[in-house]
């Protein structure tokens, strides 16, 4: 069916665009907050918070995420520190340096950025971070706390659509929510948060993966459609329901001659067929991406603040 067809048939379609999300200006609004809260706690002869990053290797794109948090926390006041480990290094030596974080009081938060190199294993350095300190929300004891409903850090970039939701107060009770994607960090907690009993939340959800049948039909039930598939512009029209919100977690760098840069960057979600045909949709740049870093700071906060575990 033509996005034509499908505004003559729903008149919910809102004309000539659907409200745009904008994470951008979101996640802005939400440094200054957590700015000027840092500026009261430093006032009151508090602790700057402190986050701690390991990266591990030379892998560009982990450089070019490690370094916009690493920028992040000077913008709102926040210590960091950035311990940049060799490649080659030891699954042992690694874990120690977890083991020395964790042990030191002036650091609220630690994260290890992914991937690391093959020879170590994830599940082993992250079940070594303290879940007091694990502000990207990856430990087991976060996910068994969110899954509980209980005080936790969650997981960044879930959170960050969470408040993007809030702030755009879109409702979600009773809503069908379809979420593509069950990775550990976008998906699976993501689908936790929308099903839990508050706000955002309360919605009947869906949770497809590459084995799930006829994800087209699927989708086009989605009162909420949230979509984490990492395949680029996979999302389009005729899988959105008129009047659906959407909201798109994929990035993807394509190559474009037209920019300066060489390349652009584009979403899971064809932007222009489906934004058109949606109530509200995030934007890829300027939606769930800038929030990701925010929900990082906002955990940071949170943790030196002793706001989760007490
Ligand atoms: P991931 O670990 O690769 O997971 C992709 C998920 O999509 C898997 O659960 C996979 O199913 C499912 N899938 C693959 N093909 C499918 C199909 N044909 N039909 C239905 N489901 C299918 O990806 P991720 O880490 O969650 O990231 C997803 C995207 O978000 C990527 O583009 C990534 O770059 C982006 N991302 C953005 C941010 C941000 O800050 N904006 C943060 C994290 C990730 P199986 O489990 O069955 O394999």
């Amino acid at each position: 069916m033509s996005i034509e067809e499908y505004r003559l048939k729903n008149k919910r379609i809102r004309d000539p665009m659907s409200i745009l999300i904008d994470g951008k200006k979101t996640a802005q609004d939400i440094k200054n907050e957590i700015a000027a809260r840092v500026a009261e706690i430093k006032q009151a002869g508090g602790k700057q918070p402190h986050l701690a990053a390991i990266l591990v290797g030379e892998d560009g794109a982990s450089q070019t995420y490690v370094g916009a948090k690493v920028k992040a926390c000077e913008e709102v006041g926040f210590t960091s520190t950035l311990v940049r480990l060799a490649a080659e290094v030891s699954e042992e030596e690694l874990l120690q340096t977890v083991e020395d974080i964790n042990q030191n009081l002036d650091i609220d938060g630690l994260i290890v950025q992914l991937p690391l190199p093959a020879h170590i294993s994830v599940d082993k350095v992250t079940n070594r971070i303290r879940p007091e300190k694990d502000v990207d929300g990856f430990t087991p004891a976060n996910v068994g706390r969110l899954t509980l409903n209980w005080p936790a850090y969650v997981s960044a970039t879930p959170y960050g659509i969470v408040e993007l939701l809030k702030r755009y107060q879109i409702e979600t009770s009773g809503k069908h929510c379809v979420v593509i994607g069950r990775s550990h960090i976008v998906g699976s907690p993501m689908s936790i948060l929308m099903a839990r009993n508050g706000y955002p939340g309360n919605a009947t959800v869906t949770l497809t993966h590459s084995k799930t049948k006829d994800l087209a039909t699927i989708c086009r039930m989605a009162d909420v459609l949230i979509v984490a598939i990492g395949k680029p512009e996979f999302v389009t029209a005729d899988m959105v329901k008129p009047g659906a919100v959407v909201i798109d977690v994929g990035i993807h760098r394509i190559v474009d001659e037209t920019k300066k840069t060489g390349f652009r960057l584009i979403g899971d979600v064809k932007y222009d067929e489906v934004a058109p045909i949606a109530s509200a949709i995030t934007p890829v740049p300027g939606g769930v991406g800038p929030m990701t870093i925010a929900a990082l700071l906002y955990n940071t906060l949170q943790s030196a603040e002793k706001k989760v575990f007490g």
